[in-house]
């Protein structure tokens, strides 16, 4: 079979207009970038359609591949065979994994977004642009200080860092300021991948420019050396940053390969923040489309909880239905095989790996909310393997199918998407893991127990001084976004499979107050990736024609 990239090459891509005059959004409010890609005004008119929202999200990712992203863009291009009006919303992946790890993040096979180079690397800008907010905001920060510290910020407690969409390890912990008393006051500081930002999350959840204004005014810059909280607002700076952001705030429209009209904006990182695409691409395409698909990274421990508790709250409509992504590999990988040994059947590393998809299951279901299994078919699942797991997910009772979206597009989720559509209907209310009104210990306790299956929560002692001066400052009513490693449902990514009844260690807990959440630091979580031991960056080539291959 060709690669990602050949058959990207190969694609004949319609005009962006079109794509958009498909979802009925009037040429005013549609604003190309070049041929194939597009701004949409998020104010674009409510075309009055049936606002069916489809999460998909997946068990814990492995070394042997899931394919989310794959899958939701087979469904999209199956429902669009389908004669439904149907939209996907899908995270923008970050450059700085891209040249790391050989593979994109716009799906695989014959079931991707395009134009998949332009996707994976500049796009719009929109990354670019929050990278310029956010170290503008930096500067204005270590400005202040140098230019006689009116704020009385305490350098050692600033809680802005500079951020890059590059993989750098190099700057994750430095000294800057330094040169003498013309270059600055020198002071530790951290760069973070711009997809692990606040600014990130912020953009992501803003619901129009004005929320995006409040919300930045809001961020939490650092304390005062009495240990006062101070806020951009004190800086001053919200307008500016607005202003940075204004096109960034616009969701992006593009198209399968199959031309299935894709938003694709904004890419908070799972492990750290959200994992889901911006409100604002939910949003708007609800208004335009009858289905809209969106994705929750990396698993529903991560992104799919995230979704249920801090990001529907800020959509017109609650998801209607569940995805749950598993691949024959990856539960088999969840069963204790090496990745070396998933090419050969082996039905008894499967049922030991299914505990990690029947956890998904359940997770999701105490969302209240139906559930369907797709199972991402890949070349060498034998048809034993194949009956097992489908045989065990009709024992559970579970609504499942099998997605051939990666060698067949549309056509080959089909049967998936008639159950799919089956599911849609119902009016089941959505039940969040926990109340703003519990408390913070409480909220992190019920989505540990209720969706990791912790037995229980340990906080360092570090975490514990945290608490407390975020109770004083009064903001334990805020969601909390627990951090963790995405190999696990716990804190170890070692533990594989369902490794219920451990105790998820809470190190640290950070006041995102711009994004408007507590995040719950447990176990490591790294905020700017490294690079490889072979960068896939290295073996990249393009020729005179923009000819690019070692790409994906
Ligand atoms: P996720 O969204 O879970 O990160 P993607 O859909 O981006 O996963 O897929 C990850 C990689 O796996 C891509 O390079 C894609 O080409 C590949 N892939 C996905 N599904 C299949 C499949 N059924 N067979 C072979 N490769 C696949």
């Amino acid at each position: 079979m060709k690669t990602d990239i050949e058959i990207s090459q190969e694609s004949k891509l319609k005009p962006i207009q079109s794509i958009a005059s498909k979802l009925s959004i009037p040429e005013s409010k549609v604003n190309p970038y070049g041929k194939y890609m597009a701004k949409v005004s998020s104010d674009t008119p409510d075309q009055d359609t049936k606002k069916k929202l489809i999460l998909v999200t997946a068990i814990n990712p492995t070394p042997a591949g899931e394919g989310k992203s794959t899958v939701l863009i087979g469904l999209g291009d199956a429902l669009n065979q389908l004669n439904k009006k149907v939209a996907i919303a899908l995270r923008e992946p970050s450059m700085g994994p891209v040249m790391g790890m050989k593979g994109g993040a716009a799906g695989g096979g014959f079931a991707q977004v395009e134009p998949m180079v332009n996707i994976n690397l500049n796009f719009t800008g929109d990354i670019h642009a929050l990278t310029s907010a956010n170290n503008t905001l930096a500067a204005l920060i270590d400005n202040s200080i140098y230019q006689g510290n009116k704020l009385n910020l305490d350098p050692r407690k600033i809680q802005w860092h500079r951020a890059m969409d590059v993989n750098d390890r190099e700057l994750r912990n430095m000294v800057i300021g330094l040169g003498g008393s013309k270059s600055g006051v020198p002071r530790e500081e951290h760069f973070e991948i711009t997809a692990a930002s606040e600014l990130m999350a912020i953009l992501c959840l803003s619901t129009d420019l004005n929320d995006l204004k409040y919300r930045i005014k809001n961020i939490l810059i650092g304390y005062t050396y009495e240990n006062k909280p101070v806020f951009v607002s004190d800086l001053g700076a919200e307008s500016a940053l607005t202003i940075i952001l204004k096109d960034a705030i616009n969701p992006n429209l593009v198209q399968t390969l199959e031309h299935t009209p894709a938003f694709i904006h904004g890419g908070p990182f799972a492990n750290l923040a959200m994992g889901c695409n911006s409100v604002q691409a939910t949003n708007t395409a609800m208004k335009v489309a009858d289905y809209t698909l969106t994705e929750a990274g990396f698993g529903s421990d991560l992104g799919g909880e995230k979704f249920m508790d801090l990001v529907s709250p800020h959509l017109n409509v609650d998801p209607s239905v569940v995805v749950v992504v598993a691949s024959i590999r990856a539960l088999k990988f969840n069963g204790g095989l090496a990745k070396s040994e998933l090419s050969s059947p082996d039905v008894d590393a499967l049922k030991k790996g299914v505990k990690n998809l029947d956890h998904h299951i359940r997770a999701m279901k105490s969302f209240n909310k139906p559930v369907i299994v797709a199972i991402n078919q890949f070349n060498d699942d034998s048809r034993e393997e194949i009956q097992w797991l489908n045989r065990h997910l009709e024992d559970l009772g579970v609504e499942h199918g099998i997605s051939k979206s990666f060698i067949a597009g549309g056509k080959g989720s089909i049967d998936l998407a008639q159950k799919l559509i089956k599911l849609v209907d119902n009016d089941d209310s959505l039940k969040r893991v926990y109340s703003n009104e519990d408390n913070l210990t409480d909220k992190i306790n019920k989505v540990a127990k209720k969706i990791y299956g912790a037995g229980d929560v340990a906080l360092s002692s570090k975490a514990k001084g945290q608490l407390k001066e975020i109770q004083k400052n009064g903001w334990d009513k805020l969601p909390i976004c627990i951090s963790k490693t995405q190999y696990s449902l716990s804190d170890d990514p070692k533990k594989l499979g369902d490794p219920s009844g451990f105790t998820l260690h809470i190190t640290e807990l950070l006041p995102k107050l711009g994004a408007g959440y507590i995040v719950a630091m447990a176990g490591k979580v790294i905020t700017m990736p490294g690079l490889p031991k072979h960068p896939a960056a290295i073996g990249m080539d393009i020729d005179k024609n923009e000819k690019i291959t070692g790409l994906f």
